[in-house]
């Protein structure tokens, strides 16, 4: 496990406080979370490079700079409950749950939700819940979110995530087709309702697929 460790501290250092994050709550939360749990068996060693890499379902664990990109411009506290959609193999909602009190984390695909939700288990990541469904409908029981993310681009943002979205909630996601560059997009709500769009830059996620955002297939 110490090969391990320090290859995780490596890359919190040349990808992600080397290209200016260094908030560091984001940055102890990746230092807590072993990213070898959360990859596919067989890609253990590759589970710290500067890339997304393949799991279950056809889906992707997000790259770690772009899981922490997200988490920073979502701005995530100590004292929130936040919802992320696209659950996958729950790294993120892993790191999150590191930094905030509670985690909803939604995934499409059932196998993904019953593997990202055993790792929970066995981590002992109580305070993280994986739910089955489509998260481009939020989720009401819980609601509000102090900050909502998405690891999977949508057609647009939809309005029922706003709604979700508690006053002075910021919400962070990828908008662009399926294949093409996309933008990542952060909305804050202040705490008059009004609502900030901001650009954050050119990613790629996999396509978001719900009654929200694109059709399946
Ligand atoms: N955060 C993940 C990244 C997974 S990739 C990680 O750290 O591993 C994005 C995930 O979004 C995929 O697993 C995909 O199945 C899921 N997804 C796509 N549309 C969705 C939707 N409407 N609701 C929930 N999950 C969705």
């Amino acid at each position: 496990m110490a090969g391990f460790a320090s290859l995780r501290e490596r890359m919190i250092e040349r990808q992600v406080v080397a290209r200016g994050i260094d908030n560091p709550a984001l940055v102890s939360a990746l230092r807590a979370v072993p990213r070898e749990l959360f990859v596919s068996k067989g890609f253990e060693s590759a589970a710290y490079a500067d890339a997304p890499l393949p799991i279950e379902s056809g889906q992707t664990i997000s790259q770690p700079y772009i899981v922490a990109l997200t988490i920073d411009a979502a701005q995530v506290g100590s004292n929130d409950k936040v919802l992320e959609i696209g659950a996958g193999s729950g790294y993120a909602a892993a790191v999150i749950g590191q930094i905030a009190d509670q985690v909803i984390a939604i995934e499409r695909h059932r196998e993904l939700a019953q593997l990202a939700g055993d790792r929970m288990k066995r981590l002992g990541y109580s305070n993280v819940r994986i739910i089955e469904g489509d998260g481009t409908r939020g989720y009401p029981d819980e609601a509000p979110f102090d900050a909502i993310v998405a690891a999977a681009s949508g057609s647009h943002v939809p309005q029922v995530l706003l709604d979700q979205l508690r006053p002075g909630g910021r919400l962070v996601m990828p908008i662009g087709e399926p294949g093409a560059i996309q933008e990542l997009v952060k909305v804050t709500k202040h705490p008059n309702g009004s609502l900030k769009r901001e650009e954050l830059g050119a990613v790629r996620f996999v396509p978001l697929v719900g009654a929200h955002a694109f059709p399946e297939n």
